[in-house]
Protein backbone atom coordinates (compact mmCIF):
# COMPACT_ATOMS: atom_id res chain seq x y z
CA UNK A 1 0.00 0.00 0.00
CA UNK A 2 2.58 2.81 -0.76
CA UNK A 3 0.21 5.41 -0.72
CA UNK A 4 -1.17 4.50 2.77
CA UNK A 5 3.22 4.78 3.42
CA UNK A 6 3.57 8.15 2.56
CA UNK A 7 0.66 9.37 4.14
CA UNK A 8 1.95 7.79 7.22
CA UNK A 9 5.39 9.18 6.86
CA UNK A 10 3.94 12.97 5.56
CA UNK A 11 0.98 13.33 7.60
CA UNK A 12 0.65 10.78 10.44
CA UNK A 13 4.29 11.30 12.10
CA UNK A 14 4.43 14.93 12.01
CA UNK A 15 0.53 15.35 13.24
CA UNK A 16 2.17 12.89 16.57
CA UNK A 17 5.42 14.59 16.53
CA UNK A 18 3.40 17.92 17.08
CA UNK A 19 0.18 16.77 18.81
CA UNK A 20 1.88 14.49 21.29
CA UNK A 21 5.81 15.38 21.75
CA UNK A 22 6.81 11.72 20.28
CA UNK A 23 9.99 11.40 19.54
CA UNK A 24 10.37 8.21 17.78
CA UNK A 25 12.20 10.21 14.53
CA UNK A 26 14.59 12.22 16.41
CA UNK A 27 15.51 9.40 18.12
CA UNK A 28 16.22 7.12 15.43
CA UNK A 29 17.73 10.37 13.65
CA UNK A 30 20.48 10.38 16.71
CA UNK A 31 20.93 6.44 16.73
CA UNK A 32 21.59 6.57 12.97
CA UNK A 33 24.22 9.42 13.45
CA UNK A 34 25.66 7.41 16.25
CA UNK A 35 26.12 3.74 14.28
CA UNK A 36 28.79 5.68 12.79
CA UNK A 37 30.88 5.82 15.54
CA UNK A 38 34.51 4.16 17.00
CA UNK A 39 33.68 1.77 19.49
CA UNK A 40 35.15 4.05 21.82
CA UNK A 41 33.74 6.85 20.76
CA UNK A 42 30.20 4.99 21.81
CA UNK A 43 31.70 3.52 24.85
CA UNK A 44 32.09 7.23 25.96
CA UNK A 45 28.47 8.50 25.33
CA UNK A 46 26.96 4.96 26.76
CA UNK A 47 29.07 6.25 30.01
CA UNK A 48 27.95 9.49 29.99
CA UNK A 49 24.40 8.24 29.91
CA UNK A 50 25.24 5.16 32.38
CA UNK A 51 26.63 8.04 34.71
CA UNK A 52 23.48 10.14 34.85
CA UNK A 53 21.49 6.76 35.16
CA UNK A 54 23.39 6.09 38.45
CA UNK A 55 23.12 9.47 40.16
CA UNK A 56 19.64 9.29 39.31
CA UNK A 57 18.77 5.93 40.52
CA UNK A 58 20.99 6.38 44.32
CA UNK A 59 18.88 9.69 45.00
CA UNK A 60 15.62 9.44 43.79
CA UNK A 61 15.47 5.23 43.52
CA UNK A 62 14.56 3.38 47.10
CA UNK A 63 16.17 -0.12 45.96
CA UNK A 64 19.31 1.55 45.30
CA UNK A 65 19.70 4.88 47.91
CA UNK A 66 21.49 2.66 49.68
CA UNK A 67 24.44 3.16 47.27
CA UNK A 68 24.63 6.97 46.85
CA UNK A 69 28.40 7.43 49.32
CA UNK A 70 29.83 4.19 47.38
CA UNK A 71 28.81 6.10 44.05
CA UNK A 72 30.10 9.48 45.42
CA UNK A 73 33.54 7.75 45.45
CA UNK A 74 33.55 5.65 42.53
CA UNK A 75 31.42 7.71 39.85
CA UNK A 76 34.75 7.71 37.53
CA UNK A 77 33.97 4.62 36.02
CA UNK A 78 30.06 3.67 36.07
CA UNK A 79 31.03 0.68 34.24
CA UNK A 80 32.89 -0.65 37.34
CA UNK A 81 30.44 0.35 39.71
CA UNK A 82 27.49 -1.10 37.53
CA UNK A 83 29.51 -4.64 37.99
CA UNK A 84 29.70 -4.06 41.62
CA UNK A 85 25.64 -4.07 42.24
CA UNK A 86 24.27 -7.29 42.50
CA UNK A 87 22.16 -8.36 39.70
CA UNK A 88 18.68 -8.24 39.48
CA UNK A 89 16.66 -11.41 39.32
CA UNK A 90 12.89 -11.49 37.86
CA UNK A 91 11.74 -13.34 41.05
CA UNK A 92 13.67 -10.25 43.62
CA UNK A 93 12.34 -7.38 41.11
CA UNK A 94 9.05 -8.88 41.63
CA UNK A 95 8.87 -9.03 45.38
CA UNK A 96 9.51 -5.55 45.84
CA UNK A 97 8.91 -3.55 42.88
CA UNK A 98 7.69 -0.76 44.14
CA UNK A 99 11.03 -0.04 45.39
CA UNK A 100 12.44 0.43 41.99
CA UNK A 101 10.09 3.42 41.41
CA UNK A 102 11.13 6.67 41.64
CA UNK A 103 10.44 8.92 43.63
CA UNK A 104 7.47 10.86 43.49
CA UNK A 105 6.73 9.47 39.91
CA UNK A 106 2.98 8.97 39.25
CA UNK A 107 2.36 5.27 38.08
CA UNK A 108 -1.13 6.87 36.15
CA UNK A 109 0.57 8.68 34.49
CA UNK A 110 3.35 6.55 33.03
CA UNK A 111 2.97 3.02 30.69
CA UNK A 112 2.52 0.12 32.64
CA UNK A 113 3.74 -3.34 31.08
CA UNK A 114 3.38 -6.90 31.99
CA UNK A 115 5.30 -9.69 30.89
CA UNK A 116 3.59 -13.09 30.99
CA UNK A 117 6.51 -15.23 32.19
CA UNK A 118 6.36 -18.83 31.33
CA UNK A 119 6.22 -19.44 35.34
CA UNK A 120 2.71 -17.90 34.96
CA UNK A 121 4.09 -15.23 36.49
CA UNK A 122 3.65 -12.04 35.61
CA UNK A 123 6.38 -9.12 35.84
CA UNK A 124 4.86 -5.65 36.19
CA UNK A 125 6.86 -2.85 35.09
CA UNK A 126 6.35 0.55 34.13
CA UNK A 127 8.19 3.01 31.34
CA UNK A 128 8.29 6.52 30.39
CA UNK A 129 7.32 7.87 26.80
CA UNK A 130 11.55 8.42 25.79
CA UNK A 131 12.10 4.27 26.74
CA UNK A 132 9.42 3.19 24.84
CA UNK A 133 9.81 5.76 21.41
CA UNK A 134 13.48 4.73 22.11
CA UNK A 135 12.77 0.93 21.65
CA UNK A 136 10.57 2.17 18.63
CA UNK A 137 13.18 4.19 17.57
CA UNK A 138 16.23 1.48 17.52
CA UNK A 139 13.60 -1.09 15.44
CA UNK A 140 13.40 1.65 12.61
CA UNK A 141 16.84 1.74 12.67
CA UNK A 142 17.43 -2.11 12.55
CA UNK A 143 14.66 -2.29 9.67
CA UNK A 144 16.32 0.65 7.73
CA UNK A 145 19.72 -1.65 7.34
CA UNK A 146 17.35 -3.93 4.93
CA UNK A 147 15.69 -1.13 3.25
CA UNK A 148 12.67 -0.74 5.03
CA UNK A 149 10.92 2.86 5.91
CA UNK A 150 8.41 3.76 8.76
CA UNK A 151 5.31 3.53 7.26
CA UNK A 152 6.33 0.15 4.61
CA UNK A 153 3.47 -2.06 4.30
CA UNK A 154 3.87 -5.36 6.78
CA UNK A 155 2.00 -8.48 7.66
CA UNK A 156 2.17 -9.57 11.32
CA UNK A 157 2.28 -13.18 12.23
CA UNK A 158 1.36 -12.77 16.08
CA UNK A 159 -1.32 -14.24 18.72
CA UNK A 160 -5.24 -12.82 18.55
CA UNK A 161 -5.91 -9.77 20.53
CA UNK A 162 -8.26 -12.16 22.78
CA UNK A 163 -8.35 -9.53 25.31
CA UNK A 164 -10.68 -7.49 22.84
CA UNK A 165 -13.80 -6.67 22.69
CA UNK A 166 -15.33 -6.23 19.79
CA UNK A 167 -15.66 -3.02 19.33
CA UNK A 168 -12.06 -2.68 20.47
CA UNK A 169 -10.97 -4.87 17.64
CA UNK A 170 -12.85 -2.86 14.92
CA UNK A 171 -10.56 -0.04 16.36
CA UNK A 172 -7.68 -1.78 16.97
CA UNK A 173 -7.90 -3.50 12.99
CA UNK A 174 -8.38 0.07 11.48
CA UNK A 175 -5.23 1.76 13.57
CA UNK A 176 -3.37 -1.29 12.61
CA UNK A 177 -4.46 -0.62 8.82
CA UNK A 178 -4.79 2.66 8.61
CA UNK A 179 -1.78 4.34 11.54
CA UNK A 180 0.57 1.56 10.98
CA UNK A 181 -0.07 -0.03 7.26
CA UNK A 182 -0.38 -3.11 8.98
CA UNK A 183 -2.26 -6.61 8.67
CA UNK A 184 -2.52 -9.04 11.88
CA UNK A 185 -2.74 -12.81 10.95
CA UNK A 186 -2.86 -14.72 14.07
CA UNK A 187 -0.70 -17.24 14.79
CA UNK A 188 -3.10 -19.37 16.31
CA UNK A 189 -5.34 -19.69 12.93
CA UNK A 190 -2.45 -21.20 11.19
CA UNK A 191 -3.15 -24.43 9.77
CA UNK A 192 -3.22 -25.86 6.24
CA UNK A 193 -6.87 -25.42 5.65
CA UNK A 194 -6.75 -21.38 5.78
CA UNK A 195 -3.05 -21.43 3.94
CA UNK A 196 -4.93 -20.29 1.10
CA UNK A 197 -6.73 -17.76 2.26
CA UNK A 198 -3.21 -16.08 4.17
CA UNK A 199 -1.81 -16.09 1.33
CA UNK A 200 -4.26 -13.86 -0.38
CA UNK A 201 -4.51 -11.89 2.16
CA UNK A 202 -0.70 -11.20 2.21
CA UNK A 203 -0.52 -10.78 -1.44
CA UNK A 204 -3.26 -8.53 -1.50
CA UNK A 205 -1.98 -6.07 1.26
CA UNK A 206 1.37 -6.32 -0.80
CA UNK A 207 3.77 -6.10 2.67
CA UNK A 208 7.45 -4.80 2.15
CA UNK A 209 7.80 -7.34 4.85
CA UNK A 210 6.75 -9.41 7.27
CA UNK A 211 7.52 -9.73 11.01
CA UNK A 212 6.70 -12.57 13.37
CA UNK A 213 7.10 -15.35 15.78
CA UNK A 214 10.35 -17.21 14.39
CA UNK A 215 7.66 -20.63 15.02
CA UNK A 216 4.82 -19.00 13.53
CA UNK A 217 6.66 -17.58 10.52
CA UNK A 218 8.65 -21.51 9.98
CA UNK A 219 5.12 -23.29 10.67
CA UNK A 220 3.73 -20.80 7.45
CA UNK A 221 7.26 -21.67 5.14
CA UNK A 222 6.93 -25.19 6.10
CA UNK A 223 3.07 -25.46 4.90
CA UNK A 224 4.57 -23.35 1.87
CA UNK A 225 7.01 -25.55 0.73
CA UNK A 226 5.02 -28.96 1.68
CA UNK A 227 3.00 -27.25 -1.12
CA UNK A 228 5.16 -26.00 -3.41
CA UNK A 229 2.91 -22.57 -3.37
CA UNK A 230 5.30 -19.10 -3.88
CA UNK A 231 4.37 -15.93 -1.60
CA UNK A 232 3.50 -13.81 -4.71
CA UNK A 233 4.81 -11.12 -3.23
CA UNK A 234 8.62 -9.53 -3.07
CA UNK A 235 9.22 -9.09 0.12
CA UNK A 236 12.61 -6.84 1.76
CA UNK A 237 12.46 -9.33 4.35
CA UNK A 238 10.91 -11.59 6.63
CA UNK A 239 11.77 -10.45 10.41
CA UNK A 240 11.45 -12.97 12.95
CA UNK A 241 11.21 -12.17 16.44
CA UNK A 242 10.54 -12.71 20.18
CA UNK A 243 12.09 -16.71 19.99
CA UNK A 244 15.25 -17.87 19.02
CA UNK A 245 15.51 -18.12 15.30
CA UNK A 246 17.05 -21.68 14.41
CA UNK A 247 19.36 -22.56 11.59
CA UNK A 248 16.95 -24.86 10.04
CA UNK A 249 13.64 -22.51 10.28
CA UNK A 250 15.78 -19.65 9.26
CA UNK A 251 16.80 -21.76 5.96
CA UNK A 252 13.12 -22.65 5.45
CA UNK A 253 11.64 -19.32 5.98
CA UNK A 254 14.42 -17.86 3.17
CA UNK A 255 13.06 -20.59 0.53
CA UNK A 256 9.37 -20.12 1.13
CA UNK A 257 9.13 -16.37 1.10
CA UNK A 258 12.75 -16.09 -0.96
CA UNK A 259 13.71 -13.15 1.01
CA UNK A 260 16.51 -12.85 3.59
CA UNK A 261 15.49 -13.60 7.13
CA UNK A 262 16.05 -10.71 9.29
CA UNK A 263 16.19 -11.96 13.47
CA UNK A 264 15.14 -9.39 15.83
CA UNK A 265 16.77 -9.56 19.75
CA UNK A 266 14.39 -8.11 22.43
CA UNK A 267 12.08 -8.60 24.93
CA UNK A 268 8.88 -7.21 26.56
CA UNK A 269 10.54 -6.59 29.75
CA UNK A 270 14.11 -5.68 27.67
CA UNK A 271 12.80 -3.09 24.61
CA UNK A 272 14.88 -3.58 21.33
CA UNK A 273 17.79 -5.02 22.12
CA UNK A 274 19.97 -5.91 19.02
CA UNK A 275 19.37 -6.27 15.26
CA UNK A 276 20.83 -8.53 12.67
CA UNK A 277 22.59 -6.42 9.94
CA UNK A 278 23.42 -6.95 6.28
CA UNK A 279 26.31 -8.84 6.86
CA UNK A 280 24.11 -11.24 9.20
CA UNK A 281 25.84 -10.30 12.53
CA UNK A 282 23.62 -8.89 15.44
CA UNK A 283 24.57 -5.65 16.64
CA UNK A 284 23.43 -4.09 20.31
CA UNK A 285 21.71 -0.63 20.38
CA UNK A 286 24.79 0.83 23.06
CA UNK A 287 23.22 4.20 23.14
CA UNK A 288 19.93 2.29 24.57
CA UNK A 289 21.13 -0.17 26.65
CA UNK A 290 24.02 -1.71 28.78
CA UNK A 291 24.79 -5.41 28.26
CA UNK A 292 26.88 -7.31 30.67
CA UNK A 293 27.40 -11.49 30.60
CA UNK A 294 27.85 -13.19 34.03
CA UNK A 295 28.36 -16.57 34.92
CA UNK A 296 25.05 -17.60 35.95
CA UNK A 297 26.10 -19.57 38.93
CA UNK A 298 28.73 -16.83 40.55
CA UNK A 299 28.18 -13.61 38.69
CA UNK A 300 31.43 -13.56 37.76
CA UNK A 301 31.65 -10.97 34.48
CA UNK A 302 32.44 -13.09 31.62
CA UNK A 303 34.57 -12.04 28.48
CA UNK A 304 33.91 -11.68 25.13
CA UNK A 305 32.83 -14.76 23.73
CA UNK A 306 31.76 -16.68 26.73
CA UNK A 307 28.02 -17.93 26.73
CA UNK A 308 25.92 -16.70 29.91
CA UNK A 309 23.74 -15.06 31.69
CA UNK A 310 22.50 -11.34 29.92
CA UNK A 311 21.95 -8.75 32.14
CA UNK A 312 20.47 -5.55 30.69
CA UNK A 313 19.82 -1.73 32.14
CA UNK A 314 18.09 0.54 30.27
CA UNK A 315 20.03 4.05 29.80
CA UNK A 316 16.61 5.60 29.59
CA UNK A 317 13.52 4.52 31.88
CA UNK A 318 14.44 6.50 34.76
CA UNK A 319 10.76 6.23 35.94
CA UNK A 320 11.84 3.21 37.42
CA UNK A 321 15.56 2.09 37.04
CA UNK A 322 16.24 -1.90 36.76
CA UNK A 323 20.25 -1.79 36.87
CA UNK A 324 21.66 -5.37 35.89
CA UNK A 325 18.03 -6.73 34.74
CA UNK A 326 18.49 -10.81 34.45
CA UNK A 327 16.75 -10.96 31.71
CA UNK A 328 16.56 -14.61 31.81
CA UNK A 329 18.76 -15.52 28.57
CA UNK A 330 21.97 -17.18 27.54
CA UNK A 331 24.36 -15.13 25.50
CA UNK A 332 27.49 -14.11 24.40
CA UNK A 333 29.31 -10.50 23.81
CA UNK A 334 31.78 -10.40 21.09
CA UNK A 335 34.68 -7.67 20.47
CA UNK A 336 34.65 -8.11 16.41
CA UNK A 337 34.31 -5.72 14.46
CA UNK A 338 31.97 -5.59 11.77
CA UNK A 339 31.88 -5.49 7.94
CA UNK A 340 28.83 -3.78 6.79
CA UNK A 341 30.22 -0.49 8.93
CA UNK A 342 27.79 -0.15 11.56
CA UNK A 343 29.42 0.75 14.39
CA UNK A 344 27.38 -1.04 17.55
CA UNK A 345 28.93 -4.00 19.26
CA UNK A 346 28.41 -6.97 18.13
CA UNK A 347 27.01 -10.48 20.05
CA UNK A 348 28.44 -13.33 19.27
CA UNK A 349 25.69 -15.83 20.34
CA UNK A 350 22.03 -15.61 21.10
CA UNK A 351 21.17 -19.21 22.62
CA UNK A 352 17.76 -18.30 24.27
CA UNK A 353 16.42 -18.42 27.53
CA UNK A 354 17.65 -19.96 30.77
CA UNK A 355 13.73 -21.32 30.83
CA UNK A 356 15.00 -23.63 27.79
CA UNK A 357 18.24 -25.52 29.41
CA UNK A 358 17.47 -28.40 31.36
CA UNK A 359 19.28 -29.76 34.44
CA UNK A 360 20.19 -33.03 34.73
CA UNK A 361 19.76 -35.51 37.90
CA UNK A 362 23.41 -34.84 38.39
CA UNK A 363 23.49 -31.34 37.88
CA UNK A 364 24.71 -30.70 34.60
CA UNK A 365 22.79 -28.33 32.25
CA UNK A 366 21.52 -29.17 28.83
CA UNK A 367 19.82 -26.47 26.68
CA UNK A 368 16.30 -27.39 24.77
CA UNK A 369 18.03 -26.81 21.68
CA UNK A 370 19.76 -30.29 21.75
CA UNK A 371 16.52 -31.89 21.52
CA UNK A 372 16.05 -29.71 18.51
CA UNK A 373 18.80 -30.85 16.55
CA UNK A 374 17.89 -34.36 17.40
CA UNK A 375 14.54 -34.68 16.07
CA UNK A 376 15.48 -32.40 12.83
CA UNK A 377 17.18 -35.76 11.58
CA UNK A 378 14.02 -37.54 12.37
CA UNK A 379 11.07 -37.79 10.03
CA UNK A 380 8.83 -39.47 11.99
CA UNK A 381 7.72 -36.52 13.63
CA UNK A 382 5.88 -33.19 12.63
CA UNK A 383 7.19 -31.55 16.48
CA UNK A 384 7.28 -32.04 19.96
CA UNK A 385 8.14 -30.70 23.41
CA UNK A 386 9.39 -31.98 26.50
CA UNK A 387 8.82 -31.12 29.48
CA UNK A 388 10.89 -31.05 32.76
CA UNK A 389 8.61 -31.83 36.05
CA UNK A 390 11.62 -32.79 38.35
CA UNK A 391 15.62 -33.56 37.51
CA UNK A 392 14.55 -37.24 36.84
CA UNK A 393 10.74 -36.87 35.18
CA UNK A 394 9.81 -36.09 31.85
CA UNK A 395 6.97 -35.80 29.37
CA UNK A 396 7.59 -35.61 26.19
CA UNK A 397 4.93 -34.74 23.64
CA UNK A 398 5.34 -36.06 20.31
CA UNK A 399 2.70 -34.96 17.29
CA UNK A 400 3.77 -38.11 14.38
CA UNK A 401 3.76 -37.00 10.46
CA UNK A 402 1.34 -39.97 10.03
CA UNK A 403 2.60 -40.97 6.25
CA UNK A 404 6.47 -41.04 8.02
CA UNK A 405 5.98 -42.62 11.15
CA UNK A 406 8.80 -45.05 12.07
CA UNK A 407 8.25 -46.56 15.90
CA UNK A 408 12.45 -47.50 15.32
CA UNK A 409 12.55 -43.28 15.60
CA UNK A 410 10.90 -43.11 18.79
CA UNK A 411 13.70 -45.46 20.51
CA UNK A 412 16.37 -43.19 18.55
CA UNK A 413 14.81 -40.13 20.08
CA UNK A 414 14.76 -41.39 23.99
CA UNK A 415 17.50 -43.08 23.49
CA UNK A 416 19.44 -39.95 22.59
CA UNK A 417 17.23 -37.98 25.12
CA UNK A 418 18.73 -40.09 28.04
CA UNK A 419 22.16 -39.99 26.31
CA UNK A 420 22.61 -36.36 27.56
CA UNK A 421 20.24 -36.52 30.63
CA UNK A 422 21.13 -39.81 32.40
CA UNK A 423 18.96 -42.44 33.65
CA UNK A 424 15.48 -40.40 33.47
CA UNK A 425 12.12 -41.76 33.67
CA UNK A 426 10.01 -40.36 30.38
CA UNK A 427 6.35 -40.71 30.05
CA UNK A 428 5.78 -40.33 26.15
CA UNK A 429 2.18 -38.93 25.09
CA UNK A 430 1.03 -38.79 21.44
CA UNK A 431 -1.16 -36.08 20.87
CA UNK A 432 -2.58 -34.01 17.62
CA UNK A 433 -1.16 -30.58 18.14
CA UNK A 434 1.09 -28.78 20.37
CA UNK A 435 -1.03 -25.62 21.63
CA UNK A 436 0.88 -22.21 21.60
CA UNK A 437 1.54 -20.22 24.60
CA UNK A 438 -1.72 -17.89 25.31
CA UNK A 439 0.83 -15.35 23.59
CA UNK A 440 1.06 -17.62 20.70
CA UNK A 441 4.36 -19.03 21.40
CA UNK A 442 4.99 -22.99 20.63
CA UNK A 443 7.36 -24.03 23.41
CA UNK A 444 9.81 -26.99 22.59
CA UNK A 445 11.24 -27.15 25.62
CA UNK A 446 9.61 -26.67 29.27
CA UNK A 447 11.42 -26.83 32.59
CA UNK A 448 8.72 -27.14 36.02
CA UNK A 449 11.35 -27.19 38.42
CA UNK A 450 14.07 -25.06 39.90
CA UNK A 451 17.49 -24.61 37.71
CA UNK A 452 19.22 -25.27 41.46
CA UNK A 453 22.20 -22.76 41.88
CA UNK A 454 21.54 -21.51 38.34
CA UNK A 455 19.98 -18.10 39.26
CA UNK A 456 21.63 -16.10 41.45
CA UNK A 457 19.17 -14.46 43.98
ZN1 LIG B 1 27.13 -5.55 10.74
Amino acid sequence: MPLTGTIIRRVHWPLMERLKQNRTRQYLHELREAQQLSPQALRERQADKLRRLLDHAVRRVPAYTEYASDWEAANDDPFRFLERLPALSKARFRASSDQYLTDGADPSRLIANRTGGSTGEPTRFYLNRPAVERYEAARWLGLSWHGIRIGDPSVMIWGSPLELNQQQARRFRLKERWLKNRLMIPAYDLDERRLEEHLRLIRRFRPVYLYGYASALHLLAEMMLARGVSPGVKLKAVVSTAETLHDYQRQAIAKAFRAPVVNEYGARDGGIIAYQCPAGRMHAFSENCVLEVVDPASGRPLPPGERGALLVTDLHNTVMPRLRYQLGDVIALSSDGCTCGIGYPLLAAIDGREDDMFVTPHGTYVHGHYFNHIMRNLDSFRTFQIVQHRPDMFTLKLVKEPDRYDPADEARLLGAIRDKLGEVSIEVCHVDRIPPTASGKTRYAIRECPLTGFVRE
